[in-house]
């Protein structure tokens, strides 16, 4: 900016001539116009009204003006910037108002569209079934142990006083694994959860106190009651002084922590190889409570009005399973009983097709709602 000069000439400074500032408003003007878009109005507004524009540097110039043309130079470019102004401005509400339509067009929500999200899935009704079960146990002072699935022969079978020609080893319809040169190769996918027994009494420190739920496998065929992978629980109790009655105890507690108060459990002889003495274990129908047996007018699907349901084994552990697994049977003595959580689940909720449980379809699992 130049000092103030009394003979300064208005006419003779360039940027200040009426036409220049004119010319300049009109650039002005039709860049605005041009502008389609608010960023492009954004770098015309820099362009033409910003500190370094050609009017704001033609208003500096004013002040370098002697007195007398000082007024008439600011009218002219006071006159041009207003109309700048405001032609930046309408051209901002115009573009702006086209901006707001493009949004409610393009961020619009058709509420009318069809409901396609993903729903939500369900935990499996055996796993939480397993863990209910194993709470149970836990809250007793359980611990839960857990084994291989592909499994030694020796501690599927041999372990548990079934030997090489023992005829229950032919009746578990075992999957063996083969070696990888074609033989065999001692390993087989578990047939129960048994063997876990095994493990732990040759890895925990007496006394013993386990539930082993898990994964057993058998070669059968898939239908409504039978399914080649299923779910065992395994209970396991080893220490001084038990005896059948502190089994019972335990079998009644279990069933009243799982299907209500006053159940009770009877115990019926049988054999297992890896029990002795051993039995097979009932509760009384959690439905009818025993009302059913010999009542035609009250008859009961869920125990074929028996009165009792057949829930799986149990026994004392043979002396010759706590010798094969090192604890001295003269001092220690135990008990173990096993069933099958797809079973217990199956007359639990009335379930009456195995293929539902395996088929992975949400409609069956979401019924049986959240349990965490
Ligand atoms: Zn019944």
């Amino acid at each position: 900016m130049s000092a103030p000069n009394k003979s300064y000439d208005p006419v003779e400074v360039e940027a200040l001539k009426p036409e220049e500032i004119e010319r300049l408003r009109d650039e002005a003007l039709a860049a605005f116009a041009a502008a389609d878009s608010l960023d492009a109005l954004h770098e015309a507004k820099v362009a033409h009204t910003g500190p370094a524009s050609p009017l704001s540097l033609a208003n500096r110039e004013i002040g370098a003006l002697p007195p007398h043309a000082k007024a008439d130079a600011g009218k002219r470019v006071g006159m041009a910037r207003g109309a700048v102004n405001k032609a930046l401005a309408a051209r901002q509400g115009e573009l702006e108002a086209d901006r707001d339509a493009r949004v409610l067009v393009e961020e619009a929500v058709d509420v009318t569209l069809p409901y396609d999200r993903v729903p939500a899935g369900a935990r499996h009704p055996l796993t939480t079934l397993s863990e209910r079960i194993e709470d149970v146990f836990v809250a007793m002072g359980y611990e839960v142990a857990e084994g291989p699935e592909a499994e030694a022969e020796w501690f599927n079978f041999d372990a548990l006083n079934i030997g090489p020609d023992h005829p229950a080893r032919s009746e578990h319809d075992t999957f063996f694994v083969r070696g990888a040169d074609g033989a065999d190769s001692g390993v087989v996918l578990r047939t129960h959860t048994s063997p876990v027994q095994a493990r732990s009494m040759l890895t925990r420190e007496l006394p013993i106190y386990v539930i082993c739920p898990g994964r057993v496998y058998r070669t059968d065929e898939l239908d409504a009651t039978h399914t080649p992978v299923f779910h065992q629980v395994e209970l396991l109790a080893i220490d001084e002084g038990l005896t059948m009655a502190d089994l019972k105890g335990t079998l009644d507690h279990m069933v009243q922590m799982l299907f209500g108060e006053g159940m009770k459990t009877r115990l019926r002889p049988n054999f297992f190889p890896f029990t002795e003495p051993s039995a097979e274990m009932d509760m009384v129908c959690y439905v009818c409570r025993g009302a059913s047996v010999g009542n035609p007018d009250r008859p009961c699907r869920t125990c074929s009005s028996e009165g009792w349901i057949e829930l799986g084994g149990c026994g004392m552990v043979n002396r010759r399973v706590l010798v094969a697994c090192g604890v001295d049977p003269e001092k220690y003595s135990g008990f173990a009983f096993g069933f099958g959580i797809e079973r217990m689940l199956m007359f639990r909720h009335n379930v009456e097709d195995m293929r539902d449980m395996v088929e992975g379809d949400v409609r069956f699992t979401r019924p049986f709602g959240m349990e965490i």
